[in-house]
């Protein structure tokens, strides 16, 4: 998968270098013309890319469902559940709200916007924000054949809830259906080992497409706002997760980064929380540890409503916003901004590019213009895919602490380093 990353990343940077601003190239091979863009970007890596996309989300609705109504069969006593929900909601909040004070704390030291001249004529629409009771109603299915078809994660982690509860309250009946699923889990964690296979391919093709576009020099006076975004989450993926996990578990944490490795590179070529779920489950319970009665709960959940490395992004985007617009903001304001960002997180599933939406209510909430986010939308894709691997990083963090203090933790499986290598 590390190779498949960086062929691909090398790989599309040779193309754009070939193909300038865009343009496509055309070879001649013997009697053939054979386009670069139109044949072998658009006709091959980008086909291949989206294939392996489509394939990984396809697994997603499945396996969260399944694996979360075998999780909950397999705790003998359902009235765990509130303290595990409990305790999983409160870290994510948590880090989630020291990763955005962190990174306003960065951003105000380095001042990415100022003396930044920009054209603001742009305009970006906001979408309304969704109120917090609104976020809670909404997580309650009136139909959950609709949630599963639109891969609404909070409403499909709702029903197998309490779809789970209700088999391990249901005496002979509910233990034969208990272990249909558990069957049915056993093969749907071995797609996800057979998609593992061809995950290298995948991740190639799908960023050698990105690269022909990308490029670090087009980002002008946009760059130091990208470095300093870059940068704290490249911090608090490395020191921050660290020192956390260390302190309330005292398991090693370079192990930890190790094993988070391929998930995160994942995360990196998707640039989807929700898309990364099957890997995410896969290393938290196959390498890392976690019984799958924690990681099934903890994993889709924080795929959408943990999002550290967005969070990051909204602090240092508001105040070079603020700094572009020449406009100060309190103590309160970003108190509202932490608050805002962290609570506005809960709502949005964890897709490419959501954290621009919010973003938009974050400004909105302390009197910024909304099209401050058309200076930044160029630059937001690398963003985008690297705080998607802080996104699901914390996420298996957290899953490691609750199973941790819940006892659902196999010590000597997160220390063994072949762990999760043996699957064929
Ligand atoms: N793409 C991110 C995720 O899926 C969300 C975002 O920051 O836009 O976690």
């Amino acid at each position: 998968i590390v190779i498949g990353m960086i062929a691909g990343i090398l790989l599309g940077s040779l193309l754009q270098w070939l193909m300038p601003n865009g343009s496509d190239k055309v070879f001649n091979l013997y009697f053939f013309d054979v386009s670069l863009r139109s044949l072998f970007v658009d006709g091959f890596l980008e086909v291949i890319g989206q294939i392996f996309m489509a394939s990984l989300r396809m697994l997603v609705v499945p396996l969260v469902f399944v694996s979360l109504v075998c999780g909950v069969c397999s705790l003998k006593d359902t009235s765990k559940l509130g303290r595990i929900g409990g305790k999983a909601i409160a870290l994510y909040l948590a880090t989630t709200a020291i990763a955005i004070s962190f990174a306003i704390f960065v951003a105000l030291i380095i001042s990415p916007g100022e003396g930044v001249n920009m054209p603001t004529s742009s305009s970006f629409t906001s979408r309304e924000a969704p109120s917090l009771a609104q976020v809670i109603i909404q997580m309650f299915p009136t139909n959950p054949f609709a949630s599963f078809a639109q891969g609404n994660m909070l409403q499909v982690i709702v029903f197998a809830l309490l779809f789970g509860i209700a088999i391990a309250l249901s005496g002979k009946a509910g233990e034969r259906i208990a272990s249909l699923f558990e069957d049915l889990n056993e093969v749907i964690m071995r797609l996800v080992a057979i998609l593992m296979n061809i995950a290298p391919y995948g991740v190639f093709a799908l960023l050698a497409t990105l690269f022909t576009t990308v490029s670090l020099e087009t980002f002008g006076n946009l760059i130091v706002y990208f470095l300093v975004v870059f940068f704290v989450l490249l911090l608090h993926a490395t020191v921050t997760y660290p020192v956390i996990l260390k302190l309330l578990t005292g398991l090693n944490p370079v192990i930890f980064i190790k094993k988070m490795r391929d998930a995160a590179i994942f995360a990196f070529s998707t640039a989807s929380s929700n898309a990364t779920i099957p890997v995410t489950l896969e290393t938290a319970t196959r390498k890392m540890g976690v019984k799958n009665s924690i990681a099934s709960f903890t994993v889709p959940l924080g795929a959408t409503i943990n999002m550290d490395g967005t969070a990051i992004m909204q602090g240092v985007a508001t105040v070079f916003i603020a700094q572009v617009f020449s406009q100060d903001l309190t103590l309160a304001d970003y108190i509202t901004v932490v608050l805002t960002a962290t609570l506005a997180s809960i709502g949005t599933a964890g897709v490419p590019g959501v954290g621009l939406i919010m973003l938009a209510m974050v400004l909105e909430q302390v009197g910024l213009p909304v099209e401050g986010i058309a200076l930044i939308i160029g630059v937001d894709r690398l963003l985008d895919m690297t705080r998607t691997a802080v996104n699901v990083t914390g996420d298996s963090m957290v899953s490691i602490i609750v199973a941790k203090s819940e006892e659902q933790f196999d010590e000597s499986m997160y220390l063994d380093s072949q762990a999760g290598h043996t699957i064929e």
